[in-house]
């Protein structure tokens, strides 16, 4: 199987910020499968990694309160 939806991401940051792995300017990437970590637009690394169960950082990613996979 061929997965194409590598381009599937949300952008965290309304504006710019310098990447501190490569130094590019990245509005960072949110992926829906890891919705905790930011990635760099430029060299895809983790840039921001936030820890699991604190409050998302993609409100249009949210899933149902009620219904969590165990
Ligand atoms: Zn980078």
């Amino acid at each position: 199987m061929i997965c194409t939806a590598s381009t599937d991401y949300a952008r965290h940051y309304h504006d710019y910020v310098d990447c501190d792995f490569c130094g590019q300017a990245t509005r960072g990437r949110v992926y829906p499968q890891a919705p905790t970590a930011v990635h760099c637009g430029s060299c895809g690394r983790i840039i921001v990694n936030y820890p699991s169960g604190s409050d998302t950082v993609n409100p249009s990613c949210k899933t149902s309160s009620s219904r969590m996979r165990r």
